[in-house]
């Protein structure tokens, strides 16, 4: 069991003034693994002074300064990488492929922006104008539990980049993970008050934060109804919001797309994550002429799929992260079937063998209309929609039929058909085939995913504010 007490504020780990304790459990076994103290308002408070006293120092560093805490940064995650894989399998459950990915990639985010900076121009001459991008002023991030430590280290990353102090509050969920990270964030030495860490629940420390007047940016991921209440809390004092949320992004399977690739492909990008990933591919499209064939191969490859706890190598889907996600998931495979859809594979109820842990049968719903919830909704589970078209429009048509707008996938063995497809899609990310992850490209949504980028220069860029001065 592990208790965590503490916050970090002013560059010490500190006891909150918050009193509750949240219980934290392991959900490949249900047990409880550990308690987190929470923070409260008071707690708020007392780490955005924090934050404004370290900011005009800060705010004042070189290029070369901030650099230099981004290597240090990184290399303090690299240096305990191994505890922190441990302790992220541990808390969520996350199958090995995925914390061996997770945590080299949180380290690299600091490195990543560190380049950014290195070409990127703080003072341009527009006309007659000398014009600065200046930091916008103390910044507050808010976390998910699907990939806390990640967007810890990238919000993190870009506040040092753009020469401002931040206050994260991650997800309460992950306090241990957390508690770990920050041990090691703190071993990099950066001067106090520049970054703090408060745990919290999201309507108390989250809400807080995003109505505090010193607060001037906010930079939040997580799901897009929590996302609309930190916009309208937020605007009272007119802070620059950036929103990562939801997604129920369409893998395009052309007609032409060689099936032996795109159907793995389609299942990794669907189920990737346990599901519980904002650019999980939920609804695949599938041409009418080819949907018997494809139909056969999901059923097959879905029944290769190893279900179960992170200790074992050959998992690529572990458990939902807690009870209330499991039972969510539960209810949507009940509500699919009700909508009139049909299962190809998976259902109700856990994997045969596991009678212990979150886990849910990886479930592919065929028969489904785009105009069905399962379709519509973000179920955050491995649980997806196979929908027939008849034509590329329609493809198309469907894909961009949705509120939301994270990340498309489009599978052809047809490069400029599928640059063509691509360039129609309402979305902020368009995956051909098997792309590369790019780190200094633009990530963020169109439409109900979101505000704003994250990451390289549009990152660095939503971090600052512009000043013009006309001579
Ligand atoms: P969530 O919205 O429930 O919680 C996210 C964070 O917001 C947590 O730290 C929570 O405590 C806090 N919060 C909750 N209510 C709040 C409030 N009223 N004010 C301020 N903060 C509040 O999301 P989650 O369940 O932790 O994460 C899953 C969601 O995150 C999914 O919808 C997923 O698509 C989304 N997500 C998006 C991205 C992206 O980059 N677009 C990445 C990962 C996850």
């Amino acid at each position: 069991m592990q208790t965590i007490e503490n916050i970090y504020v002013d560059g010490a780990f500190t006891t909150p003034k918050g009193e509750e304790r949240l219980p934290l459990f392991n959900p490949s076994t249900e047990e409880q693994i550990g308690t987190v103290r929470l923070g409260n308002i008071e707690d708020v408070a007392i780490a955005v002074a924090s934050a404004k006293r370290a900011f005009p120092r800060v705010s004042r560093t070189t290029k070369s300064e901030r650099i230099a805490m981004l290597q240090r940064l990184s290399a303090a995650v690299l240096a305990r990488a191994a505890e922190l894989t441990a302790v992220m399998a541990e808390e969520y459950g996350a199958p090995a492929y995925v914390t061996g990915f997770s945590i080299p990639h949180a380290a690299s985010v600091f490195l990543d922006m560190a380049r950014t900076l290195e070409t990127y121009e703080f003072h341009r001459t527009i006309g007659r104008a000398a014009v600065e991008m200046r930091p916008s002023g103390i910044a507050a991030a808010i976390t998910p539990w699907n990939s806390n430590i990640g967007f810890i280290c990238s919000k993190l990353a870009t506040a040092v980049a753009a020469g401002t102090s931040i206050v994260i509050k991650p997800s309460e969920m992950s306090a241990i993970q957390t508690h770990l990270l920050t041990e090691c964030l703190h071993e990099a030495g950066l001067p106090a008050g520049v970054f703090n860490i408060v745990n919290g629940k999201g309507p108390v420390v989250g809400a807080a934060l995003s109505t505090h007047p010193d607060i001037a940016k906010i930079s939040f991921t997580g799901s897009t109804a929590t996302g609309r209440s930190i916009l309208a809390a937020a605007a009272d004092s007119m802070k620059r919001v950036t929103l990562e949320l939801g997604g129920k992004s369409p893998t395009i399977i052309l007609d032409d797309a060689d099936l032996d690739r795109a159907i793995p492909h389609a299942l990794m990008v669907g189920f990737g994550n346990s599901g519980q990933a904002c650019i999980a591919g939920t609804r695949i499209l599938a041409p009418a002429s080819r949907l018997d064939e494809i139909k056969d191969r999901l059923r097959a490859a879905v029944a290769g799929i190893k279900v179960g706890a992170p200790s074992d190598p050959e998992v690529r889907i572990g458990p939902m992260v807690s009870q209330t996600q499991w039972d969510r998931v539960q209810a949507y495979i009940r509500l699919g079937q009700a909508e009139g859809a049909t299962l190809l594979t998976g259902g109700e109820g856990r994997p045969d063998g596991l009678n212990r842990g979150w886990f849910v049968k990886p479930t592919v719903f065929a028969e489904v209309s785009n105009q069905m919830r399962i379709a519509r909704e973000e179920i955050f589970g491995p649980v997806l929609c196979l929908i027939p078209y008849e034509s590329e429009a329609e493809a198309i048509e469907i894909a961009n039929d949705t509120s939301y707008g994270l990340a498309s996938y489009v599978l052809s063995s047809d490069l400029d058909r599928a640059k063509r497809v691509a360039a129609q899609l309402e979305a902020g990310r368009v995956a051909i085939n098997d792309a590369p992850h790019e780190p200094l490209a633009p990530f963020g949504g169109f439409k109900q995913s979101g505000i704003g980028r994250e990451f390289g220069v549009f990152g660095l860029d939503s971090f600052l504010e512009p000043r013009a001065v006309l001579v």
